[in-house]
């Protein structure tokens, strides 16, 4: 007999929390855990210092930055070691801004960046710059064209994520990159999500400056790259010491580059096999759920997406009840909304690939890992869609779509591949 909603609540209790929030933050390897244990006892010199601490602090720092450089296939020189993710989106676009106004203040970027990207751009904005923001399509895909047709004689800097953490889709950035040093303008992309997931190489992809934060690839919280192709003038972010090749003041974080560096060359190591691994299990999820919950979609590119990464709609759910549902059940995963606390404000890119704000409402982010099992995916196919069940009893929207007076814009039998125009049009 099938288990019911309660009685699969009350059991979660005796499972494992189940961790699907992977593209929000990793849980560090147990071998970057004990190299930081034993840095943080062993090493504590600041390699700025003139005696054997300090030298080898250096040492230390120096060849995390050479092991890093390797991964990437680029120059150690190319390496720059900052706090996190966003710090790089910040320095790469202010940066870029300062060192080259002079010669133009207009920037190309899209409208479904994290807000590292898009903040960095508005605080342009009020400096006097302009920003395009291009749109991508219905998959969350941008077409390469539209970044030659945005181009200007002042356009100083092209800014487009790699791989999105909400939708999961991978850009053309090796084209876009292409279509950039044809015009001569510097191209960065934010590959935060895609690092240690997909094959990330600057130089095959035309790059001149990428993002890259420790947490999201299974090393501790608090440390970042920027990748500078050489050559590339960008002014600092960060006043203070002579650090960072004079262009990023502040004591290194030489404990947490090596983690890093460890985490990198793991994911490396791993990642034929885990992005397998992970896809397979992607599909089985994703399958599982459009088949088994009706009037529901797949968001993103069905197959141009990163392996761990699978987002739904689902029609008839509102706010982030769905979330709450699932912590009580013993999962944890993300809405598709740009803040799951504060703010109501559906998310900026769901928006952006067509969703009407009540269907982006009632979105999931389910992002796997190197800890992600079939068994816990058994678990979730059987719990998501009791959930969704209970919800959708509950709610108004579903009532007056059973009474006819609403109609569906997902088709029951659901989809993995749908273009939504406008909404419902009785919402405003
Ligand atoms: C997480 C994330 C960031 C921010 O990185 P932090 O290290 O958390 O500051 C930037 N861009 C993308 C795409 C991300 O997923």
């Amino acid at each position: 007999m099938n288990s019911t909603f309660e009685e699969r609540m009350r059991e979660s209790v005796n499972r494992p929390r189940i961790y699907f929030d992977h593209a929000a933050t990793t849980l560090p390897r147990p071998e970057v855990i004990d190299t930081v244990a034993t840095l943080l006892k062993e090493s504590y010199g600041n390699p700025s210092s003139f005696y054997q601490e300090g030298h080898r602090a250096a040492e230390l720092l120096e060849d995390a930055r050479a092991r890093i450089a390797a991964c990437l296939d680029v120059h150690p020189e190319e390496i720059f070691f900052t706090s996190c993710g966003t710090e790089s989106d910040n320095w790469a676009i202010k940066g870029t801004a300062d060192a080259h106004r002079r010669r133009g203040r207009h920037i190309i970027t899209t409208t479904i960046e994290h807000h590292a990207v898009l903040h960095s751009m508005e605080a342009l904005e009020r400096e006097g710059f302009d920003v395009t923001y291009l749109d991508v399509d219905h998959r969350g895909i941008l077409e390469p064209e539209k970044v030659r047709e945005a181009l200007r004689d002042d356009t100083i800097l092209v800014s487009v994520m790699m791989a999105n953490n909400e939708i999961g889709t991978i850009q053309p950035i090796k084209v876009i990159g292409s279509i950039c040093r044809e015009a001569g303008v510097l191209l960065h992309s934010d590959g935060v999500q895609a690092l240690g997931a997909i094959p990330v190489n600057p130089n095959e992809l035309n790059a001149d400056m990428m993002s890259f934060s420790g947490h999201k690839l299974y090393a501790p919280k608090g440390i970042g790259l920027l990748y500078k192709r050489k050559g590339v003038r960008i002014d600092r972010l960060i006043d203070g010491g002579a650090q960072e090749k004079r262009q990023r003041g502040g004591t290194e974080n030489v404990t947490y580059a090596v983690a890093l560096a460890k985490a990198l060359e793991m994911s490396l190591a791993d990642m034929e096999k885990e992005s397998k691994r992970q896809t397979a299990l992607r599909d089985r999820l994703i399958h599982g759920v459009i088949e088994r919950i009706p009037h529901t979609k797949l968001n993103g590119h069905a197959t141009e997406r990163l392996p761990n990464n699978a987002n739904f709609s689902f029609e008839f759910i509102e706010g982030e009840s769905i979330l709450l549902f699932l912590d009580k059940f013993g999962y944890a995963c993300s809405s598709g909304s740009a803040c799951t606390s504060a703010s109501l404000d559906p998310s900026h890119v769901l928006l952006a690939i067509g969703l009407p704000a009540e269907i982006a409402h009632g979105s999931l982010r389910v992002t796997l890992g190197i800890d992600s099992t079939d068994e816990q995916i058994n678990h979730f196919l059987i719990d998501l869609p009791l959930i969704v069940e209970r919800l959708r009893d509950m709610s108004p929207l579903y009532s007056d779509y059973k009474r006819g007076v609403l109609p569906s814009l997902i088709p029951e039998e659901g989809s993995l591949d749908l273009e939504i125009a406008g909404g419902y049009g009785w919402s405003s």
